[in-house]
This record gives C-alpha cells, structure tokens and sequence, in this order.
C-alpha cells in the first residue's frame, strides 16, 4: 500500500519510519527546510547544532529509548545530572533535591512539608488518572498542599505556562508531570539524571530519515501538503511549491507544485488547526462536524523562545523556573549547565523561555524588541548581566506549542482515526494525560500506524 506522512516531526518520522519497515511505500512532506519540527535544530555557526527550542528527555521516555535501539542508536541517549532552581521573592532558589524543598524559604515550613508529603503521596498512591480528571489543579493543591502552596509556588507556575487559563488547568496535567518523573530508587533517588542525545536531536532525525529511504520511502522537506481530498478508497495529497513556509502556516496560502499523488491512506501529524485547513470541504464534511468540534475546542498555547550564546555562565543551573510574575518570562535554561560546553566547541547557550495565548502582543515583537523587555528580568536574576555578554541570539515562535488541559479533556480529545476511514491524525492534543514530549511523539505516530494498518 501506499502512504503519505504529513509533517516530519518526531512523531511523522516514527509513523514513516514503522510504515516503512511493514514494507509500505511511505511518502513524507514537510513544510520546513528541516527535519524534527518542535525539536529541529538551528545551526550556531561550525556545524555547532542546537534544538531551536530547549529540549531533555526523562529517564523514564520508554518509547524513544525503544526507538533508538530500533534504529541503530543504541547509546544515543546520555544522562547527565540535572539541576533546577526557583526564582521567586527576588532570589534563585536551589529546586533539584527533596532536601532543597525542604529549604524553600518563600514557603513555611508547614507548607513545605505538607507539599513534600502531597507529592509523594501521590506518585505512591494515585496510579490512576480518572479521579484527577474533572478537578483543577487549583482546587488539589488547597486542599492537599494548602493556599500558599498554589499562591506560592504552583499558581505562579501554572500562569507561566497557561497565562490566564493557569487556574483552569485540570489535576490530570500535574498528575502526569509527577506521576511520569516518579524515581524513588537507584542512583535517582539521590539527584535527578535528564538525558539528552549525542549530537542532539538531529541524530535521530537523521537516522530515521535514512531509515524510512534505505525501505524506497522519500522524505521531503521544503515540500509542504498544501490540500488533501478524498478519491474514492484513497486520499490526493497536493504539494505546495518550495519556500511555502515563508508565507506562514496556513497551507491555504501554498502555491500547489503540480498535480496531486494518490496513496491509500494518510496520517497528519501535524497541529489540530492546520490539519481542519489542509482539508478539502466535502472531506471536511465527512469528518462532520463532530470531529472537528473537538478539534476547536483544545487551545493552543504559543512558545516564544530566545536562544542567546553567552561569553560566560548566566547562573549556575540547567534549569530555572520563574515565580515572579515582574518577570517577563518564565524560565531561564541553559543548555551548558546540562550538557558540558566542550560538545558546543566550547560555546555556552542559555534558552529564556516563554508560553504565551496565541494572541499576546510579545509574539509580534522582533528579537531586539523582545530582548527590550526581557532584559530588566535577567538583570533581577543575575544582576551583573549585560547585552555585552551577547555573542550571538536568536528568536524562534511557535504557535502550536503546548495545548491547554481543561477538567475532562478526555472528552475532547480528537481519536486518532479520523471518521474518514485512512485518515489519521497524530498530534500532541492527542497524547492527553501525557503532556506533550517527543517520547510521547514517538508513541502516537506508533499507535497511529497501528491502528491504520488494523482497520
Ligand atoms: C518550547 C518547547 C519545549 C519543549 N521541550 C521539550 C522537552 O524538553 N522534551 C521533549 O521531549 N519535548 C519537548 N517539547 C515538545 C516536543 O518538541 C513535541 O512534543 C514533539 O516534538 C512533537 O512532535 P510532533 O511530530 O507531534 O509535532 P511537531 O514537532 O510540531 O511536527 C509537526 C511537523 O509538521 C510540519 N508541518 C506543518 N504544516 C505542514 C504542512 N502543511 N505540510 C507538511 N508538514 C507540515 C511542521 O513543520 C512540523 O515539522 C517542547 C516543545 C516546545 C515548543
């Protein structure tokens, strides 16, 4: 059978890459002059690579470990020790062992306790998701950690991420951040290890793109979809010309490149909205009204993402989590402080992370304008910063970043297999009560073949 992959993140790699080895023919487009989507690099300047948008996995990424193995790349994934920091109350806080916890002064010492028991108490108890599901996070945290819990730490957090949704997100979110991260025995119950890929994310990109060619599929970058219509048992993919990206993200604005291909059946794995926009109507009016319905209902969040090289050490941690509302951002990452320097040729990288309603005027701003804003926060963090230290910056957007988890999302999540039979799509909306990370990624576009080739 013949198949058309659309999107070449971690997700339509690992749908192309399984269609392939089940000996299908497998095109992929992509509308980037890349690979990896989310997790595609920028090159710095001399081959130095780096993700666009910071990226670690977790000891426990099954799937992607799997993946690795499967393609050849069995000591990819190296594990460094990871270090996190709170910045709240005008100060950095160390934020990466239990012990730390207990030291967290913006909170009292009851707080701190009766926050540490709640945690643990629910990696060890609360297997399930269902009883978290139509609570917020708000509502758990006062009642099993206490008010200045949330006003403190979680609150604080959460409008990072969710802006003014924070108090809405639902208990399912936070369960899975905890629950998945849950190591209580062998070298991680003493620190935290992240892990990352040799040679970054590219490697496995690369890979997977040469695994689906050496099996005759093609990977086809730069080559948006730009339409998909039915054709009787089948689907016609429409390409868009080359250089498509510049004119955004809506393939309704994508030149077509020619007549379109047939193949028997399709998977998207690609954003919910620009999936309903590569639709032709009478496909859109099989899928109903139903289907697509549940896909305006997930939000999305945008990511606004600095990048900057710096001549010396921002602060002395991978990882810092703003809870400082003053503070234009919402974390701090430095790449260096995970992964040691000499892999960059000796160059350090920190990322200043933001989460932003697709709407918020900041992601009209341009890199020197952002910087403007930015700046007073860096300096109430580290007070000797200046622009000097800057060798080199960029800025990235993503409007797709991070979808919003509402109480009862389940209800709301779009089934991969789209009622158009052969249709499916395989998106981050979709990996729920996981939050979306490329090892779920990896997953999805498994499940998604999965249930393809099983119909
Ligand atoms: C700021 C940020 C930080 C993150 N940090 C981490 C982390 O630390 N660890 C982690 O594991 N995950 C992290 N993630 C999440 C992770 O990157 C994603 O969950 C994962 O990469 C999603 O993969 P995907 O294939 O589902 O989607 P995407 O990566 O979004 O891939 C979709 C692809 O479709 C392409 N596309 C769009 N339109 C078209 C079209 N018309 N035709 C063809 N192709 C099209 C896009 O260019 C893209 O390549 C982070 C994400 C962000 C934004």
């Amino acid at each position: 059978m013949r198949y058309a992959v659309l999107g070449a993140g971690m997700a339509g790699l690992t749908a192309a890459h399984r269609l392939a080895v089940e000996g299908h023919e497998v095109d992929v487009y992509e509308r980037w002059p890349g690979l990896g989507g989310e997790a595609a690099t920028l090159d710095t300047g001399d081959g130095v690579l780096l993700e666009r948008y910071y990226h670690h996995l977790f000891t426990s990424d099954h799937h992607i470990a799997g993946l690795c193995d499967e393609i050849g790349l069995p000591d990819v994934l190296e594990r460094w020790p990871s270090s996190v920091a709170m910045f709240a109350e005008g100060e950095l806080h160390p934020f990466t062992s239990p012990l730390d916890l207990l030291r967290y002064k913006p909170l009292s010492l009851w707080s701190r306790i009766r926050l540490g028991m709640a945690v643990v108490l629910l990696q060890k108890r609360g297997r399930a998701v269902e009883p978290y599901e139509p609570i917020t996070i708000r509502a758990w945290v006062e009642r099993n950690m206490g008010r200045e819990v949330y006003a403190k730490l979680w609150g604080p957090l959460l409008r990072g991420k969710f802006g003014d949704r924070a108090d809405q997100i639902s208990m399912s979110w936070l369960w899975a951040k905890l629950h998945n991260r849950r190591q209580t025995t062998g070298e991680e119950a003493r620190q935290e290890l992240l892990v990352y890929p040799k040679g970054t994310f590219e490697t496995i990109f690369v890979r997977l793109r040469d695994r689906i060619e050496e099996r005759g599929g093609r990977v086809l970058i730069d080559r948006p979809a730009a339409r998909v219509t039915r054709d009787g048992d089948g689907f016609l993919v429409t390409a868009g010309v080359p250089d498509s990206f510049r004119r955004g993200f809506d393939p309704r604005e994508f030149e077509p490149a020619g007549a379109p291909e047939r193949y028997d059946g399709v998977v998207a794995a690609l954003p919910s909205d620009i999936f309903e926009e590569l639709l032709d109507p009478a496909l859109a009016a099989e899928i109903g009204a139903e289907y697509l319905g549940k896909l305006h209902s997930i939000e999305y969040f945008a990511a606004l993402c600095v990048v900057l090289e710096l001549d010396r050490e921002f602060h002395p941690y991978y990882w810092t989590n703003v809870a400082d509302a003053d503070l234009r951002f919402i974390g701090l990452i430095e790449q260096t402080n995970l992964v040691p320097r000499e892999r960059y040729g000796g160059r350090r990288f920190l990322y200043i992370a933001n989460y932003l309603p697709r709407d918020d005027g900041l992601l009209d701003l341009d890199l020197d304008e952002v910087m403007e804003v930015y700046e007073p926060g860096l300096r109430k963090v580290n007070p000797a910063f200046s622009s000097e230290w800057i060798r080199n910056a960029w800025l990235f957007k993503d409007p797709a970043a991070q979808p919003v988890v509402l109480p009862n999302y389940r209800d709301r999540m779009p089934a991969l297999q789209t009622p158009a039979r052969g249709l499916m799509l395989a998106n981050t909306t979709q990996v729920y009560p996981d939050d979306r990370g490329t090892n779920y990624a990896v997953e999805i576009g498994e499940r998604a073949v999965r249930e393809l080739l099983d119909r």
